[in-house]
């Protein structure tokens, strides 16, 4: 006789904001899965749909709003969790059907409201969750977060005063993360947290046990080269140039990890930075960068700058034009200031008009777009290992990126004559041609 299993509540999922929220997103689905949960991938399939907000930006706010407005429209029944949890009654005011309101990394309490509000039918046959959770990425990439929450206090920033002070995960249970993941196809693992940098200070850099035998230290450079034994590309993101950092740039000359780095410098002038409050900052940044450049020449430097911070003039503007002429990043972002409520960078003086703002935000693209060009111009000839995103089967193309490229926030390599290549396989390239942003190549064998 067949047995009729009784089909499981469905929940939808609207993530929004940072790769860590993405990654607390996957959590949640994750448990949820696992307590025989299955997933809609649309509104209407959907028995309750959870909207993990951001909070950063008040343009963030707004949009996390209308996406749990829009939910409520198509759906009806919706969970609120994530950073503007800790908004709950102004949530409530413009939304009073919402089901229920958790702040950020309440897992508990979020899959405690699902179950209250579309609990599983019981059942002993439903318990079907890989190994490495479910992923909101693609198979081959996966965000790894290390810590949570932040020592720092940034004057435009809220995060700390929203997800707390410095938490970092046990070393070994992020290698055990991050070992399910690569068996599951991962081949590029992105470290995540608020200051990668700082990992490991509230355990007092302690050592933990491994599983086959032999300790990690809870320290960037000892948990990197464990990482990078993995046999995947290991990315480092959010890292703040503290001293120590130096000690990773061996690592990637030795092919260890990824030759890259993620350092959000926000400005170059001094008195920007410090009325920022921002991190490790300190003159000394351009001779190390210059420092990490003789030891591994291909490493790829990433950044962000705010422009239009309060007080900053048009001295300020040029002193970071000029120091990007000589840092030479290979890749920047930039956002033009907004104040975020809350934060005590919006009772410094000196706002800089919208204008000016716009005008700094063109200048320093044009700038950033000129030297990236130059320096992919620069890769033209070379072969480079790319690891390949997408395939277009109908043009024999593919998309992928080089270790210089993180997904979604830096450049692609497009593939000429790789219909027969697959997402995730790592591939020698001829970089053929560039442009400000993209290289182009056509495979020509297996990685080095
Ligand atoms: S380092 Fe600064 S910007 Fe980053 S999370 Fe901490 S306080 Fe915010």
């Amino acid at each position: 006789m067949a047995i009729e299993l009784p089909s499981p509540p469905k929940i939808g999922m609207v993530s929004l904001g940072c790769p860590k929220n993405l990654v607390d997103s996957e959590r949640i689905l994750t448990k949820l899965r696992s307590d025989g949960y299955g997933l809609s991938p649309d509104y209407a399939g959907a028995d309750v749909v959870l909207v993990n907000t951001c909070g950063f930006l008040d343009s963030a706010k707004e949009e996390s709003l209308e996406a749990i407005g829009e939910a409520i429209a198509e759906n009806g029944r919706v969970i609120v969790t994530g950073c503007m949890g800790d908004e709950a009654e102004a949530i409530r005011a413009r939304f009073p059907k919402v089901l229920a309101i958790t702040g950020a990394h309440q897992y508990e309490a979020v899959v405690g409201a699902v179950h209250e509000a579309a609990p599983v039918p019981p059942s002993p046959y439903i318990d079907l969750v890989p190994e490495a959770g479910l992923k909101l990425t693609p198979r081959h990439y996966s965000y790894l977060k290390i810590s949570e929450g932040c020592n720092h206090r940034c004057s435009f920033c809220i995060i700390p005063s929203i997800r707390g002070d410095l938490v970092s995960r046990r070393p070994d249970a992020i290698l055990r993360e991050a070992e399910k993941l690569v068996a599951a196809g991962t081949r590029e693992l992105l470290v995540i947290s608020q200051d990668t940098s700082a990992y490991g200070l509230d355990l007092r850099h302690k050592s933990f046990p491994l599983k086959g035998g032999g300790e990690v230290r809870a320290h960037m450079t000892d948990l990197a080269r464990e990482l990078g034994k993995l046999g995947a590309w290991v990315r480092l993101h959010y890292v703040y140039p503290y001293p120590h950092v130096d000690h990773v740039i061996p690592l990637m000359a030795e092919g260890v990890i990824t030759p890259y780095l993620d350092i959000p410098f926000q400005h170059a002038s001094p008195s920007v930075l410090k009325a920022m409050k921002r991190p490790a900052n300190e003159a000394r940044v351009l001779e190390r960068i210059a420092g990490w450049r003789a030891i591994c020449p291909d490493i790829a430097i990433r950044s962000t700058f705010v422009v239009g911070f309060p007080g900053e003039t048009e001295e300020d503007f040029r002193y970071l034009l000029d120091w990007l002429d000589e840092a030479q990043l290979d890749r920047v972002g930039a956002f033009r200031f907004e104040p975020v409520a809350g934060a005590p960078a919006n009772d410094l003086p000196g706002a800089v008009p919208k204008e000016v703002k716009e005008e700094r935000y063109a200048r320093i693209m044009d700038k950033c777009a000129a030297i990236s060009a130059a320096k992919l111009q620069a890769k033209v000839g070379r072969t480079l290992d790319v690891i390949v995103d997408a395939v277009d089967l109908e043009e024999g193309g593919a998309t992928g990126r080089s270790k210089a490229d993180a997904p979604e926030i830096d450049g692609e390599v497009q593939l000429r004559d790789a219909g027969h290549l697959s997402p995730g396989d790592i591939v020698a390239v001829e970089i053929e041609d560039a442009d400000e942003h993209d290289l182009f190549g056509v495979p020509v064998g297996a990685s080095r």
